[in-house]
């Protein structure tokens, strides 16, 4: 049986949405034209995320499930979610339903119009705080400005995205995924659903703000040399702050030359502005030789510790031990 649609779910201690989650994605999937899969990714959750999984694949052969061995992040979830789905069509979303899976039929619409990806766009974000909204805005706009490819602001990973593009995007080995704009840089037909993003069904936000800031700085350093590039300008700034301060010193010293000014004040200024445009330039260096390092290491991009409802590993997925096959099929694909 040839699966027309995969939908992939990273689910990080989210054991109050489960099943919600479960009956709203049942009755989207009921009413599709195709066979189904619906893969869930536990994400090294520590509460009863993975019971539950379990145990709606007991009921629904549907539902096939991947568990990391600990928590990994969520672009590395939907990873290796997209590393095992099968469908002709494979869709992300947030287990938190603040991606509303009743929008799917729409996004299957577009896909069936000939779009190899089509992606969810924010037009409201209902009720969530002003601080995240705020980041959120400015974020997405700097990085539309700075970035190499055309980036569309307010979208996230919820999309679907037709087999070329997956197997595309499978085959990229690079680890610091910002999947939203790998998806971008890839290009093929691409277009837009709108979509008012609700609030979090139950639980609270599993990306703190560190982690939203990390993924913010990925995105950037990613796509972008941008900030390289400021080191250069900051120095060429200082440069030209120097010498207008010894224009000015030689000026005072013919014509005032009582004038405190150029006392310690200047030097210490000027001393402790040197010191932070290097310290600046040190750090963004250190961010792209950081991911360097990362890259090079070459490490398994996730560990698997249990597997169930893929065909190929149903014989292993008994015992809880991970199949060395298993854990390379994830890089190798
Ligand atoms: N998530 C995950 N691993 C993490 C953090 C989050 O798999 O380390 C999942 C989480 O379960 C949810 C999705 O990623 O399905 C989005 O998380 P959240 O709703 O907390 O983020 P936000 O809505 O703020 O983007
Ligand atoms: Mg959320």
């Amino acid at each position: 049986m040839v699966l027309k649609y995969s939908f992939i779910i990273p689910i990080y201690n989210e054991e109050e949405t489960i099943p919600e989650l479960y009956r709203r994605m049942a009755a989207v999937m009921d009413g599709l034209d195709g066979a189904v899969e619906l893969i869930l990714v536990n994400d090294g959750s520590r509460d009863r995320s993975l019971m539950l999984m379990r145990e709606l694949r007991e009921q629904d052969t549907r539902v096939c499930y991947l568990s990391l061995a600990r928590n990994f992040g969520h672009q590395v979830a939907v990873t290796a979610g997209l590393n095992f789905a099968r469908g002709q069509a494979v869709v992300v979303l947030d287990a938190d339903l603040q991606d509303p899976p009743e929008l799917i039929p729409k996004l299957v619409e577009q896909w069936q119009h000939g779009f190899d990806v089509v992606y969810a766009q924010r037009i409201q974000r209902r009720r969530e705080g002003w601080f995240k909204r705020l980041t959120a805005f400015v974020f997405y706009r700097v990085l539309k400005h700075l970035a190499d490819v055309e980036m569309p602001t307010d979208t996230g990973d919820f999309c679907l995205m037709d087999r070329q593009v997956v197997d595309v995007l499978n085959s990229m080995p690079e680890r610091n995924r910002y999947i939203r704009g790998l998806r971008s840089w890839l290009g093929f037909r691409q277009t837009a659903v709108p979509f008012e993003r609700d609030p979090r069904f139950a639980g609270d936000v599993k990306y703190t703000f560190r982690k939203s800031l990390g993924l913010a700085i990925n995105g950037l350093v990613s796509f972008s040399t941008v900030p390289l590039r400021l080191s250069t300008y900051l120095g060429m700034f200082s440069a030209c702050a120097a010498l207008v301060m010894a224009f000015l010193v030689i000026y005072w010293r013919l014509f005032y030359p009582t004038s405190p000014l150029t006392g310690y004040a200047i030097i210490a200024a000027a001393i402790f502005f040197l010191g932070a445009v290097q310290l600046f330039s040190i750090g963004i260096l250190g961010e792209y030789i950081g991911r360097i390092y990362d890259e090079v290491k070459n490490r398994p991009l996730y560990t698997l510790s249990e597997a169930s409802g893929f065909t190929e590993f149903q014989s292993q997925s008994k015992s809880r031990r991970t199949p060395p096959e298993l854990q390379q099929r994830s890089l190798e694909q």
